[in-house]
């Protein structure tokens, strides 16, 4: 192969050589700075692979996200529970199935409301049966903050988005939006399936029209979280609309409100809603101001007009208005094929990653980290 390394259509050399431990495959490019675009180019790095990291928007993090701004404590608007133990977390930063000093907290609410047919009714017996882990003073953001993004800083171009892939016997090249052009001996493309649902990644040829329609086929869902702040809390740990059985069905779509205080170090009051769906989800396409009024007036039915006069301010995500990832995540599979058949490798150049291919942990952060580590073993060989 020619070796220009990445080279920008004006010819500017972007990355400095790097001391190679993988002979054959010197230059990765992912796309995609999410969980799982993040840890395949750590991943990457620790095998001395020069890589660059293109990332559309202007953040790293994808579905993880912080804010800061409404509560004393740092409140998680995509990816929020550590759904596995806490030594998952050494597990995604490769250090094997350990604890980290990252504190976490059990996460088993306490009192549960069902709002059903106009009566609130408190139904605690899921306490005995639901548990999970949460972080007690960060998020999933500041998680790979700390142990991530820092080690990749000098990989990642942000406000980067790719629209077109090719590969040929000597590698691949990627267009930016910006019209740009880098290549590369191989490249990870980590971003949400969206992505190629939508056509806004093309790629040249390999992927087959088979594929294209067969991934059309897996549901990407829409999704919105709303975090609300009150003087005082009127509300459980869990608040839901509907009977108890309608809980436990294995659907996709969930509506849920939440305690988004239980167990932080914290006065604060602040109520979450997680909201996602498979298929329509009428509150995701509405502007921020009228999210807020819509669940105001919702609680306000439910609680007799106190929330509205405790409530203090919010804080927002609709997942579906984001323009680089346009719902929730992968949901049902009705195509003919399975997932890792319709993203399977093209030509050894092209890989695939992201929560889609978590397999068991799919849709959840430690389910794209894991597609991320899976996609640079089959590259390193
Ligand atoms: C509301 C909500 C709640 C959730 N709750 C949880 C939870 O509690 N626990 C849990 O484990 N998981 C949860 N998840 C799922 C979890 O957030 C995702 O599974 C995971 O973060 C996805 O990581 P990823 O790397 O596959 O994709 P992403 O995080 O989406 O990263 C992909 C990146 O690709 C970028 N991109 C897109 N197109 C392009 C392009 N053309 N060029 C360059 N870059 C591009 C995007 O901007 C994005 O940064 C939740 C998700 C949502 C939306």
């Amino acid at each position: 192969m020619k070796r220009r390394g990445f080279l920008l259509a004006t010819g500017a050399a972007l990355a400095a050589p790097a001391i190679l431990t993988a002979q054959t495959v010197q230059r990765v490019i992912v796309i995609g700075g999410g969980s799982a675009g993040m840890t395949a180019a750590a991943r990457l790095i620790d095998a001395g692979v020069d890589v660059v990291l293109l990332e559309a928007s202007d953040v790293l993090g994808g579905r993880m996200a912080r804010d800061t701004t409404l509560a004393d404590f740092p409140i998680d608007l995509g990816a929020e529970w550590i759904h596995n133990d806490p030594e998952v977390l050494g597990d995604i930063l490769g250090l094997g199935w350990t604890l980290t000093d990252v504190e976490t907290i059990v996460y088993r609410p306490q009192t549960y409301q069902f709002y059903d047919g106009g009566r609130l009714r408190n139904r605690n017996l899921l306490r005995f049966t639901y548990a999970e882990t949460k972080f007690l003073d960060t998020t999933w953001y500041g998680f790979f903050e700390r142990f991530v993004m820092e080690k990749i800083a000098p990989s990642v171009r942000l406000n980067t988005g790719v629209d077109w892939i090719e590969h040929s016997a000597d590698g691949v090249r990627v267009r930016t939006t910006t019209g740009d052009v880098l290549e590369a001996d191989r490249v990870i493309v980590a971003t949400p399936i969206s992505a190629l649902q939508s056509g806004r990644i093309k790629i040249a040829s390999g992927f087959e029209d088979w594929k294209s329609e067969a991934l059309s086929e897996v549901g990407f869902g829409q999704g919105l979280k709303v975090f609300l702040k009150f003087r005082e809390q009127f509300y459980p740990d869990i608040l839901v609309e509907g009977s108890v059985w309608e809980q436990t069905d294995d659907s996709w779509d969930s509506k849920l409100y939440y305690n988004a205080a239980f167990g932080k170090d914290t006065s604060d009051n602040v109520l979450g809603l997680f909201n996602v769906a498979q298929g329509a989800l009428p509150w995701s396409q509405l502007s921020a101001d009228h999210l807020v009024q819509s669940v105001l007036e919702e609680l306000d039915a439910i609680y007799d007009g106190a929330p509205r006069a405790l409530f203090e301010s919010a804080v927002t995500k609709l997942w579906s208005q984001e323009p680089n990832i346009g719902g929730s995540y992968s949901m049902d599979n009705n195509s003919d094929y399975d997932i890792e058949e319709i993203l399977a490798p093209i030509n050894g150049r092209i890989f695939f990653a992201g929560e889609a291919l978590g397999g068991d942990a799919q849709s959840t952060v430690q389910g794209a980290a894991y597609s991320g580590v899976d996609a640079v073993e089959r590259i390193l060989g």
